[in-house]
């Protein structure tokens, strides 16, 4: 990848604001093509508003967000076809509990992009696959661990070829023996080229799969770091005293 190539999403001075709140201050952050980006900060620095921004499900008062060129925030894009490239992932998986696993993964590519059975079908099985799961399609969300359903959110965001993915604390409701198993489909896909942003506190997948790492704090990205410089203690005092925080 070289340098000089467009990022795929640019955020550049973005603000929110929720009433009189201003939850994100003057935010910019480029994610080039196949990056791997983590942020991380405490709990109501605006992480998930960030991630949010980005798919415009909570679109900024200023600033402006590009994605594939197109100014997202001015209007470019609707919200429906940029969620039709941009793979979002939560803490709550959030299946639909009365579709097996692979009735999951099927269900946007035949409604949104029309995609036959047959076909859908035979994609959730790959996609089923790539997750580690192939011999759960039959099975119902609640016949699924909290690391299976999630793993089986990943596949579902994968069914709309997403340009880009987004994760938020994707295991953080995960007990920790299932921690592993959805950190490392999240680092295959990233090796892959899997372009992400991850909202995440696990810094052992930071060290393996991101490229850059975000600190936030109170609305603010006040640390912007290779992942190199990141973890070989060449970070602010505040960051390195966050990361003492949650790695001890
Ligand atoms: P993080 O993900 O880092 O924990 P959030 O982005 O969820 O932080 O929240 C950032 C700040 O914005 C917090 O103060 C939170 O209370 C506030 N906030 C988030 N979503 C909303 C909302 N929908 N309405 C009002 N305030 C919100
Ligand atoms: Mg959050």
């Amino acid at each position: 990848m070289s340098k000089k190539e467009k990022p795929l999403l640019e955020i550049i001075g973005v603000d929110k604001y929720f009433d009189q709140n201003q939850v994100l201050k003057n935010c910019c952050v480029n994610v080039h093509s196949t990056e791997t980006v983590v942020l991380i900060g405490p709990s109501g620095s605006g992480k998930s508003t960030l991630l949010r921004c980005v798919n415009m499900l909570a679109p900024p008062e200023n600033g402006d967000i590009f994605f594939d060129n197109k100014n997202i925030s001015g209007g470019d894009i609707s919200p429906y076809k940029l969620r039709q490239r941009i793979g979002m992932v939560f803490q709550n998986y959030e299946l639909f509990s009365h579709l097996s696993a692979a009735e999951n993964i099927m269900l946007a590519p035949m409604t949104v992009l029309g995609l036959n059975r047959i076909d859908a079908r035979k994609q959730a099985e790959q996609l089923l696959a790539k997750v580690h799961l192939q011999q759960r399609s039959e099975h119902f969300p609640d016949e699924l661990s909290g690391g299976q359903q999630q793993r089986v959110a990943i596949a579902r965001a994968l069914a709309m070829k997403p340009d880009l993915m987004l994760y938020d604390e994707p295991t953080s409701a995960l007990d920790p023996e299932m921690i592993r198993e959805v950190l490392d489909v999240m680092a295959e896909l990233s090796a892959e080229g899997m372009t992400s942003m991850v909202v995440t506190h696990e810094m052992g997948f930071a060290r393996r799969a991101a490229n850059k790492i975000l600190f936030m704090e109170d609305g603010e990205i006040i640390e912007q770091a290779s992942a190199n410089d990141f973890f070989s203690s060449n970070v602010s005092q505040r960051a390195r005293r966050f990361l003492d925080q949650i790695l001890h």
